[in-house]
């Protein structure tokens, strides 16, 4: 999917998030869930975060092992890590997640345990389609909705 696209579900994780946990710092709880919500495309030299990570995409294969289970546990182990925090690392956790499982309804699908198997996780979602934007303005009204009424 785009990374508009993942970005404004990964803010809509978030205000559910930020809904279930109830941080103290909601705004940081936010962040880290969205900067996670962009991250696994790490791994693509044409977007946006792999364009300022190039030798990350130039090493990893496009939807491998960024976008598997794997990395959804390590990256998530490391915030832990660093943070120390369960809250700061759910938070990662649940934005990183959410990028997995949009793509995976896609076309191009993700590969849940690479490196280890190529079992290809796929729907029919083609990226960038127009029926995308439809949904990206679903998703817009949805976080709308969950601002201002839920
Ligand atoms: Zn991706």
């Amino acid at each position: 999917m785009l990374f508009k696209t993942h970005v404004v579900f990964g803010f809509l994780v978030a205000l559910f998030g930020v809904s279930y946990f109830h941080p103290d710092n909601q705004i940081l709880f936010a962040f880290i869930t969205v900067f996670a919500s962009a991250l696994p495309d790490i791994d693509h030299p044409n977007s946006v975060v792999g364009r300022k990570f190039r030798p990350v995409s130039f090493l990893f294969e496009h939807r491998g092992f960024f976008h598997s289970f794997f990395a959804i546990a390590l990256f998530t182990f490391l915030t832990y890590g660093l943070s120390g925090s369960v809250l700061y690392s759910s938070a990662f956790l649940i934005g990183y997640a959410s990028h997995i499982l949009a793509d995976a309804i896609t076309d191009a699908g993700i590969m849940p345990f690479h490196p280890i198997l190529k079992f290809r996780l796929k729907g029919f979602f083609r990226t960038g389609a127009a029926y995308e934007y439809i949904l990206l303005v679903f998703l817009v009204c949805f976080v709308l909705i969950k601002v201002f009424y839920l």
